[in-house]
């Protein structure tokens, strides 16, 4: 059944988005619009100079540096930040980085009522989502709330020209999967549905050319503006197959979360396009099949294929396939244990998907 015919909802869209080259620039006067004055910039330690440099750029409307960001947001690390945030005197956050660090500056919102001006240089797509994961004692909490949300995400392609191939691609697929999702969610409606297919067509065109050169810009943009429509998908609707698995095999057996996503995405998106019509549009842009096509393009851009890379063993999928059928959980195609089994066997062996 069509979304029109269905019926939707459509939530609106609240942050504000600023998109271009050198809008880095900008980044004291948005902290200003929102009323602040006293920014904590955040980054990972890799990224602490660029941080720095933010910070030095900020004068008088930075409040300092707090480049401890992780993967997975642990709590230990969050608690040091909101130390420094409040010994700082800081009203709001500048998160620059990825979805490792935005995740920080999430976790500081929740605590201290802070503004978060987001500065993405990933395509991961944490920024514009209502979404907070974190870590404690080994345990992955998940939680969605409106309050989480950035309020002024800063788009800058400059900022994503030295991103690497290898996470250039695994985290555009990453994204590439929150656009799929979204079109066949409980929760879809049109307007982000048009959102998550010009996504999607917008990696198709962008990222082979991003992949020949790192540092064309225009295919950079083109890339970077997919990442803004399918993180918006992501985080207006609900989640479904694809996500559960990514979260079972990052959470409970380690593995990379980019990289994962990449791998899983061309048998969850396969596996749901045999059971709905809400991914036609999506096979048209992958020349006709979802799966076959995705791995295609996958393989063409050097992407990781098979969760056997990644460490996981051929014994750890039965564990995988019981614990995602642990919770039930909407999905466009009902699934039992055998069948979800059969799928991480595919993704484990890197078989191409019908
Ligand atoms: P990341 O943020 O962990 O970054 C990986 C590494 O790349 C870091 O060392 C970072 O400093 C570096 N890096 C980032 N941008 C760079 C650049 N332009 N040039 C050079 N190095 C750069 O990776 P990610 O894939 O962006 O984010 C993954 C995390 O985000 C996961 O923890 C995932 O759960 C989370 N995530 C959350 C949401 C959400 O809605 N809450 C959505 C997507 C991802």
């Amino acid at each position: 059944m069509s979304a029109l015919e269905g019926g939707f909802v459509f939530p609106g869209i609240s942050t504000r988005v600023v998109f271009g080259s050198g809008t880095l620039a900008g980044v004291a006067a948005e902290v200003q619009r929102l009323g602040r004055h006293r920014a904590l910039v955040l980054s990972t330690p890799g990224q602490a100079e660029d941080a720095e440099a933010l910070a030095a750029a900020l004068g008088d409307v930075s409040a300092g540096v707090f480049a401890e960001a992780e993967m997975h947001t642990p709590v230990a690390v969050t608690e040091r930040a909101v130390a420094a945030y409040r010994a700082a005197g800081a009203d709001c956050v500048v998160a620059l980085g990825g979805g490792s660090t935005i995740g920080l500056g999430k976790a500081i919102v929740t605590r201290t009522g802070a503004d978060h001006v987001a500065v993405p240089t990933t395509y991961a797509g944490s920024e514009m989502t209502d979404i907070l994961g974190e870590t404690e004692g080994g345990y992955k909490t998940t939680r969605r709330d409106a309050s989480i949300r950035p309020e002024t995400v800063v788009y800058d392609v400059d900022l994503t020209l030295g991103l690497p191939t290898a996470m250039t691609v695994n985290s555009a697929l990453n994204a590439i999967a929150h656009g799929i999702e979204a079109l066949y969610a409980p929760d879809a409606n049109p307007v982000v549905g048009m959102m998550a297919h010009d996504g999607v067509r917008a990696f198709r065109d962008g990222l082979p050319r991003v992949v020949e050169s790192a540092d064309d810009r225009v295919a950079r943009a083109e890339v970077l503006y997919g990442a803004w429509l399918c993180s918006t998908a992501l985080g207006y609707t609900t989640m479904s197959l694809h996500h559960k698995l990514a979260h079972v095999l990052g959470g409970s057996f380690g593995l990379p979360h980019a990289e994962t996503h990449a791998i899983l995405l061309p048998h969850t998106a396969g596996f749901n396009a045999a059971a709905t019509d809400r991914l036609g549009g999506i096979a048209r842009i992958f020349g006709g099949s979802v799966g076959g096509g995705l791995w295609d393009f996958a393989q063409t851009l050097g992407a990781p294929l098979r969760l056997a890379d990644l460490g996981l063993t051929e014994a750890d999928l039965d564990r995988a396939a019981g614990i995602a059928v642990q919770n039930s959980y909407a999905n466009p195609r009902p699934f039992g244990e055998d069948d979800i089994r059969a799928l991480l066997q595919a993704a484990w062996e890197g078989a191409r998907p019908e």
